[in-house]
């Protein structure tokens, strides 16, 4: 039976044991958000969902207002998936005192990438990401590789900070054409889905090359009359692309009104 809950002092009462893992969501569950909940629960003893839309990860003309809400149905997901407690805070219980004064800076690499086109947003991610797992207390946290510079932000903050906690990366779950899963998916016309594939066969066919100008070359060539943001090679921690071994192309791009970003590791030779 799911627990849902919605007061930090009612998330605190919870009766626990063990390990505990927490996945932290926006709603609007999908089967990526499934694949978390599914190795958290294989991995740990007590799982933890948090629901909440944190605006101050939304930039004043994104999509806060319009963000899709799923409430009844990510519940019954939760409870598919053996999740044991649902936290589901309000605004106010998250923020008390209004915005907070104190907030994470999540560095330089927060201003890269996804931070150029949306400042402040990794500031707003990891400042929540931290307030959460300090209220959940949870002993492993587990994120999608789909978001992959949140991750790796979100690993950087628990290294640099010494927070007590193990972060846990899941692939990508894609839709069987390659769509990354994404609760902003549902914004698409037939049309734009279609030309939304772009991306995924970008990193597909760039990710098949092996030196870095093939690698970008090839992915551009597949985004041409795409509205790209960027498209870059970096190494897997995020820092400059090496010239082989390991490294990740990163894609965001606008169809229509509706961003989307993706992923994908490559290895260079
Ligand atoms: P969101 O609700 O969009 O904030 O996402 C919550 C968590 O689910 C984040 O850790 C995301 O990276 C992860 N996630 C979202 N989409 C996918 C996907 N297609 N595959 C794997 N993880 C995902």
């Amino acid at each position: 039976m799911t627990e849902v809950v919605n007061t930090r002092n009612a998330l605190f009462e919870a009766k626990r044991s063990g390990k505990t893992g927490v996945v932290m969501t926006m709603g609007a569950l999908h089967a990526g958000h499934a694949a978390l909940l599914r190795t958290a629960r294989a991995q740990a003893d007590f799982v933890i969902a948090t629901i909440f839309v944190n605006p101050l990860q939304f930039g004043p003309n994104e999509d806060l207002a319009r963000y899709p809400r799923t409430f009844d149905a990510d519940v019954a997901m939760c409870e598919a998936e053996g999740v044991d407690l649902v936290f589901a805070p309000p605004v106010e219980e998250m923020y008390p005192g209004g915005q907070p004064v104190v907030t994470v800076d999540p560095g330089p690499l927060g201003g890269q990438l996804e931070g150029e086109h949306r400042p402040g947003h990794f500031a707003g991610v990891l400042t929540v990401v931290l307030k959460l797992l300090n209220l959940t207390r949870a002993d492993a946290a587990y994120f999608g590789e789909k978001d992959y510079q949140q991750l790796t932000l979100i690993r950087r903050m628990v290294r640099d900070l010494e927070v007590p906690v193990e972060i846990v990366g899941v692939p990508t779950v894609r839709e069987p054409d390659g769509l990354a899963l994404s609760s902003r998916n549902r914004y698409l016309s037939d049309a734009e889905r279609d030309l939304s594939l772009s991306l995924s066969r970008a990193l597909r066919r760039g990710g098949a090359q092996r030196t870095v100008d093939a690698v970008l070359a090839t992915a551009a060539a597949e985004l041409a009359g795409i509205d790209v943001d960027y498209l870059e090679l970096r190494d897997p921690e995020l820092g400059a692309p090496p010239a082989q071994g390991s490294a990740r192309l990163l894609v965001a791009a606008r169809i229509g009104t509706t961003r989307l970003i993706d992923n994908t590791p490559l290895e260079l030779s």
